[in-house]
């Protein structure tokens, strides 16, 4: 079936784009991009630079998150018209974690066809990546900017039984990084930074060997897809308690109370069972400093 304009009503499509390697622009993509009447971009600036680098002359309007039901209210009476539109974002998949679902919406509920041109996103080229054992997993998307929500985010996903997958950016990874070890605690992890880029790294690790990593400050530059595993109980209890006591000891200003209170609920051991393990781990560092 030909996808060139609707003799009556245009179409919307919604087009992928490279998280960084523009070698990943798909052939459809590049059709699609160079026949549309229109393409609405989260960033002009930045898709004209895309479209510069591919000939492309279709022109541009914008369209962003802070202004999406306005804009969708001026593209929506133009592709009745019979004008034939192309969502983009800055990079990946629209309306992931992006904007794009309210144009979608509009379109839909006024008729118009909705044509997903698939391509890149960071969610899957992380997630290839990953390794994980069945394919199953809980998209997040960004967490909650606010230290509170956040923990009380993590707190509610404490018993998830799949990994969960979170974008996050640079600046605050650490902090990030942080809550999950003190509410979820020391989890198997994986992220994916500067997907598809030159410095592309992948690291698989409990979430303190990540810590580290952030904390050494070699790299903290790019764009993360971080991918929580879900805890594993029975194989936190034992010698990992005294390991992990140490840890918090070590690496933060919680209290003994306190970190006998979280990992006791996060682990679902016996408060007082943990607290006296506490005990010996905080005397044994203060015989040492
Ligand atoms: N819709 C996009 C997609 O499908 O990939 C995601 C947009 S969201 C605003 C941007 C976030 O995606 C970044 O903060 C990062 O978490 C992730 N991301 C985008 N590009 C990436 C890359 N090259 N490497 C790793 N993560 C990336």
């Amino acid at each position: 079936m030909m996808e060139t304009k609707n003799k009556t009503l245009g179409k919307l499509f919604v087009v992928a784009t490279p998280i960084g390697n523009l070698e990943d622009m798909t052939l459809r993509a590049l059709r699609v991009l160079r026949e549309v009447d229109l393409i609405a971009a989260e960033d002009t600036r930045h898709t004209r630079q895309l479209l510069n680098h591919f000939d492309i002359q279709t022109p541009l309007v914008s369209y962003y998150r802070e202004k999406e039901a306005e804009r969708a209210e001026e593209l929506a009476p133009r592709m009745l018209a019979g004008e034939s539109v192309a969502l983009v974002t800055d990079a990946g998949t629209p309306a992931i974690s992006d904007p794009g679902a309210v144009l979608v919406r509009m379109a839909r509920a006024s008729g118009i066809t909705v044509v997903p041109v698939p391509g890149p996103s960071a969610l899957t080229t992380a997630l290839s990546a990953a390794g994980m054992a069945d394919g199953s997993f809980l998209f997040l998307g960004f967490p909650p900017a606010r230290k509170g929500q956040r923990q009380k985010l993590l707190a509610s996903l404490a018993e998830t039984p799949w990994p969960l997958v979170f974008y996050e950016s640079p600046h605050r990874i650490a902090a990030f990084l942080a809550d999950i070890l003190l509410v979820l605690g020391d989890r198997e992890a994986f992220w994916a930074r500067e997907l598809t880029k030159m410095y592309e790294d992948l690291q698989a690790g409990a979430i303190t060997q990540l810590l580290e990593r952030v904390a050494s400050g070699s790299k903290t530059r790019g764009e993360f897809v971080l991918v929580v595993q879900p805890g594993k109980k029975q194989e936190a209890r034992g010698e990992n308690l005294e390991e992990l006591l140490s840890w918090y000891r070590r690496n933060t200003e919680f209290s003994l109370k306190d970190v006998s209170q979280r990992i006791a609920r996060d682990l679902g051991l016996s408060r007082s069972v943990v607290y006296q393990k506490a005990l010996g781990v905080w005397a044994d560092s203060q015989e040492q400093s």
